[in-house]
């Protein structure tokens, strides 16, 4: 059944080039955290909360060798590997820092649709020529 599903990523050979990145993003959101104090925290709560599901699963793995030990101890076979399928981890990390706007980004944006001028009437009073009431 699950048995036998094989991963077949040679961790020793990305492992350095996974790392890199990793360290770069930090880096480059870092850098743009900088001097800015809420950004920080985001990004210290972010890497928090990714640490806290590290320990969890850590503690799972062990939990569950701790279990085999015994089955084996136990009955003198091995005890079937159980296939468990986390969900995966909600976690804002790659793409987050570009894609969020700022608050007066926000309000630009809002401003220009709000000045927009009616076709119709030429009235700036944000509606469109769809939407004129004339
Ligand atoms: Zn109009």
């Amino acid at each position: 059944m699950g048995e036998g599903r094989q991963v077949a990523v040679n961790t020793t050979a990305h492992s350095s080039n996974a790392e890199g990145k990793l360290i770069n993003s930090f880096y480059r959101c870092l850098g743009i955290a900088r001097g800015r104090a809420e950004k920080l925290q985001q990004m210290t709560h972010v890497i928090e909360e990714f640490e806290a599901t590290l320990c969890e699963e850590e503690e799972d793995g062990a939990a569950e060798n701790a279990k085999r030990v015994i089955m084996e101890a136990y009955y003198g076979v091995l005890a079937p590997e159980t296939i468990k399928v986390h969900p995966p981890t909600v976690v804002k990390t790659k793409g987050s820092c570009k894609r969020m706007k700022s608050a007066k980004e926000v309000a630009l944006t809002a401003q220009v649709k709000k000045n927009r001028t009616c076709k119709t009437c030429g009235l700036a009073s944000g509606h469109n020529s769809r939407s004129c009431p004339q």
